[in-house]
């Protein structure tokens, strides 16, 4: 799942991944979750996402391969918040030929960047299971307890105004150009992000049905991309 921060990528491939039974891996929680623990990763990469700047690809490809080795990964995943470089992307794409697994299915959400703000400057996350909660989704006054554990709900210390905007700046130099890796690829789809979650939903299933079916068929010969020097 590409996309800005801010565009829905967390919230959509938990949806996805539910629906397909399969896990949903998040670099972003996987940092979390580091640092809630007070882990050597957690230590380093705290620094890092305080300041919207990214953590270095190898840390990140070495985790992504660690996780997606997990029996759970085996049947697929959905991956959200990762590749975000162009090294990631050839590192994933060198997973995908050693699992000999079927083409991966990318999935750019698009969205205006004056609602990617307003989204993240509202974004309240729970202190207790990190589920999403947006602060403008209801008649105003933020909410102040998780739908789904009644944990205390807190902003992410990254969707800080002045973060946000580093983060924002680091999507258009690193990860925008991802799209372009992409876009030649059959399995390659642009979802509109600017509409309501239940909608967007529906239309990322039905893009990823097309896509699995064009990525099941045999291998047809695809244009070489090559690796920039
Ligand atoms: P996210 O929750 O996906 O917005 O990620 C939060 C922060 O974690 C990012 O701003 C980065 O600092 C770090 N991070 C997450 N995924 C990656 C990645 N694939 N590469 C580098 N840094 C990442």
């Amino acid at each position: 799942m590409l996309g800005p921060p801010g565009a829905g990528k967390g919230t959509q491939a938990s949806r996805l991944a539910r629906e397909r039974g399969i896990p949903k891996i998040s670099t972003g929680d996987i940092f979390r979750q580091a640092i809630a623990d007070g882990t050597p990763l957690g230590l380093k990469a705290k620094v890092t996402m305080a300041r919207g700047q990214l953590v270095a690809d190898d840390i990140v490809i070495g985790i992504v391969r660690e996780r997606l080795a997990q029996p759970d990964a085996a049947p697929g995943f959905v991956l959200d918040g990762f590749p975000r470089t162009l090294v990631q992307a050839w590192a994933l794409d060198e997973v995908v030929v050693e699992r000999g697994s079927t083409p991966l299915i990318v999935v750019d959400v698009v969205v205006p960047e004056h609602e990617l703000v307003r989204r993240l400057a509202g974004r309240r996350i729970c202190a207790s299971c990190g589920a999403n909660a947006d602060a403008f989704s209801g008649n105003g006054a933020p909410p102040a307890h998780c739908d789904a554990c009644g944990g205390v709900l807190v902003q992410r210390p990254d969707d800080e105004e002045q973060v946000v905007r580093e983060r924002l700046k680091v999507y258009h130099r690193d990860t925008r150009p991802l799209v372009e890796y992409y876009r030649q690829r059959p399995t390659f789809r642009f979802v509109n992000g600017f509409q309501s979650p239940d909608r967007v939903h529906q239309e990322i299933v039905a893009m990823t049905d097309s896509a699995a079916a064009l990525a099941a068929r045999p291998a047809a010969p695809t244009k070489h991309v090559e690796r920039p020097l």
